[in-house]
């Protein structure tokens, strides 16, 4: 079977992208997450032995309204730091004599909005997919606060980033959304957020607030966490706060329940004003939980305490007496609960972990041996004597001894579920993983390896699918993958993607394993026999007989200048500017290809055929290349200029003036490409030509 290099080429992208997904499957695990029906089931009663407690009911909500100020960006030294005591003193006030918690909340990476709103709602782990649909977010379905608040008559109000109103578009009873889009704006976008407050505090037909500010974030994008912008913006803040703050307060006094403020960051923002990835400034947020409830005795000094980001879901959910949403990985924030009565607490801490086993049971096969799931059972042991002696009437020490003891065993249980939980969320499918790699390193090899042949356009290979020594080896190879693929499945306690896999599917990436291990030995094998046996073994290229293989200046200079960029790509520091590599790559293969054309049709040397035989093959090479990169006219301009240099000096009037020109028409082209969208850390915020189109 006869292969145009084309097809060879585009065969071996299409298996690199197949064994990139592949890896990928098993890079980024499996969410952990609940499949049941979210509405089904009625809430654990509290754990009771032979005398009959009836409480089945959830508790009654801690709070009459929440209001829940998300200030995006929001590092935790925004607030407990020296810019906090400058510019927030209402805060500071508050975190350190007033009647709040204050919690340093600790994000998990990808640090991006669209997946930290969800598992600040969902108490989940939202997995590194999310980052691609960051930009256009679908609407939540997984059981969130947001859904179960809706589903219990609460009345929602937002105001701010619109991504919300995307995740959410049908449970806010009024919202106004602000874009995210236009980083370079810092002020509007807070004002449209803050002129609906004066009104919707004066009234009361709500019982949840959220406001999502970002100017925090624009503000580090563009200059960065210590730039000047920043002290005011977090004035601007406080001042907010400050206004919601004392307007709860107010509204309080005739109220039954006390209600409660929640000031929080999504994510935080790095030196460089970035996120999204996992350093300390960025997953470090802020959290303050201010309430009437949580009033101090003289001399009660607290300190942010670290938690989870998670947390906050299941401990909303309590505070407006829901259901904790069903693929929460976080556990309860006690020091919310801490003031109520101890059958409340014991209640509360018996939800959540209930909650949190049941995750387990559905995500972990061997979930009864874990050490969180058998501490949650001695709990529920304990939990239900305490609550015989308590039916029972008994006051004595006995019982707040025992108290004491099943709340802590109850919290040891929830922070050990927690961790098997996230362990499970953070596990690699290492099967999926190495085939990925081997299809994608094998692929690679096979187009090293026709590289010197496949430059040349007219190339062809020869692949025999027949020959009796490529079929025997593939034979062999597919029954040792067999055997190898026997044995990791039925492994004790593998969840390997592959495995998951029905058998034709499995026994195909097998076979394509095999057949290009073939390919590739075959190729090898045709380069050390010097190339003589060109159809009884392995992949054989027909060149025509008058190029050599010799690789020219162009072609070296656009190889190592790939390798190079691939390269770049793997250094961290890099992570936000690898582009500019490729701008001047191209720019540098667009200066020599123009030398080599002047050089051929000014001065005319090295053209006589007999001098310089690899010339036209150089020539091809670069076209086809060319034309791969950018489908542009430039591009077929090129390739079908003449194939023998020689010819260009017998080119006369416009012909020759395009084939002049074309190389400055594709540097004009890329210059035209870069500016139509500033790309990387430093460069994003400047005007381009798209924003200029979109205005
Ligand atoms: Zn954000
Ligand atoms: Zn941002």
């Amino acid at each position: 079977m006869r292969l145009g290099s084309g097809t060879f080429a585009a065969g071996c992208v299409v298996i690199e992208v197949l064994g990139v997904a592949l890896f990928l499957r098993g890079f980024f695990p499996a969410p952990v997450f609940s499949g049941t029906e979210r509405q089904a089931e009625s809430p654990a009663p509290e754990p009771s032995a032979g005398a009959s407690s009836n409480w089945t009911e959830l508790p009654p909500p801690l709070f009459s309204k929440v209001v829940i100020m998300l200030i995006d960006a929001l590092r935790d030294d925004f607030v407990f730091g020296s810019k906090g005591v400058k510019f927030m003193p209402y805060t500071t006030y508050l975190v350190e004599k007033g009647s709040s918690l204050s919690f340093v909340a600790e994000a998990k990476p990808p640090t991006v909005t669209m997946p930290r709103i969800k598992a600040l709602l969902t108490g989940s782990l939202p997995g590194f997919i999310d980052v691609v649909r960051n930009l256009n977010s679908p609407t939540l379905l997984e059981d969130n606060v947001i859904t179960r608040a809706k589903a219990a008559g609460k009345r929602i109000i937002f105001y701010g980033d619109e991504t919300w109103v995307k995740l959410f578009p049908k449970h806010f009873v009024e919202y106004d959304g602000t874009t995210s889009f236009f980083v370079s704006d810092y002020t509007e976008v807070d004002n449209n957020v803050t002129r609906h407050l004066d009104t919707v505090l004066k009234r009361q037909d709500w019982d949840v607030l959220i406001l999502h500010y970002l100017g925090l974030d624009h503000i580090g994008h563009i200059s960065g966490p210590s730039s000047p912008l920043i002290g005011p913006k977090l004035s601007e803040m406080d001042s907010i706060l400050m206004k919601i703050h004392t307007s709860l307060l107010s509204e309080e006094r005739g109220a039954l329940l006390p209600s409660l403020l929640a000031l929080c960051g999504d994510h935080g923002m790095s030196e460089a004003g970035g996120h999204g990835a996992s350093s300390m400034e960025e997953v470090n947020t802020a959290l303050v939980l201010i309430s009437s409830a949580f009033e101090r005795k003289p001399g009660d000094v607290r300190h942010p305490t670290h938690v989870q980001q998670t947390d906050l879901a299941a401990t909303l959910s309590v505070g407006l007496g829901l259901p904790i949403p069903k693929s929460n990985t976080g556990s309860l924030m006690f020091r919310v609960v801490e003031g109520r009565p101890v059958r409340e607490q014991l209640r509360f801490l018996h939800l959540n972990a209930v909650q949190l086993s049941k995750l387990l049971q559905e995500n972990v096969p061997s979930y009864k041996k874990e050490p969180g799931f058998e501490q949650f059972k001695v709990s529920e042991r304990l939990h239900r004597n305490w609550v015989r002696l308590y039916l029972e009437g008994s006051n004595s020490e006995a019982l707040v001894n025992l108290g004491a003891k099943v709340r802590r065993q109850y919290l040891d249980a929830l922070s050990m579920l927690r961790l098997s939980l996230t362990r499970r969320a953070a596990q690699y499918d290492v099967y999926s993983m190495a085939a990925g790699t081997v299809l994608v390193l094998e692929a690679l090899a096979l187009l090293l390896l026709g590289v010197p042949q496949a430059l040349s356009s007219r190339a062809e290979l020869d692949v025999p699918l027949l020959s009796p020594v490529s079929s025997l080896l593939f034979g062999l190879l597919l029954l040792a993958l067999a055997a190898l693929h026997v044995v990791v499945c039925t492994a004790a306690d593998s969840s390997c993607y592959l495995c998951g896999l029905p058998w034709l599917a499995a026994g195909g990436v097998m076979a394509l394993t095999a057949a290009l291990l073939c390919a590739g030995m075959s190729a090898l094998t045709r380069i050390f026999a010097g190339g003589q046996c060109l159809t009884q073994v392995g992949l054989a290229f027909q060149t025509p007989p008058q190029s050599t293989s010799r690789w020219s200046e162009l072609d070296l200079l656009s190889f190592l200048g790939t390798v190079g960029h691939v390269l770049s790509l793997g250094a961290s520091s890099f992570i936000e500017e690898e582009h500019q590599t490729w701008y001047f790559l191209v720019n540098t293969l667009c200066l020599a290809l123009c030398h080599q054309i002047y050089r051929h049709c000014l001065l005319g040397d090295d053209c006589a055929p007999q001098r310089c035989p690899h010339t036209g093959e150089e020539f091809d090479g670069v076209a086809v290349a060319l034309q791969g990169k950018r489908a542009g006219p430039e591009g077929w301009e090129l390739s079908h200029a003449p194939k023998d240099p020689s010819s260009l000096e017998a080119l006369r009037g416009p012909k020759r003036w395009m084939v002049l020109a074309s190389p400055w028409l594709v540097l004009a082209c890329c210059r035209l490409l870069r500016s139509l969208n500033q790309t990387g850390v430093q460069w994003a915020h400047r005007p381009d030509l798209g924003h200029w189109l979109t205005r």
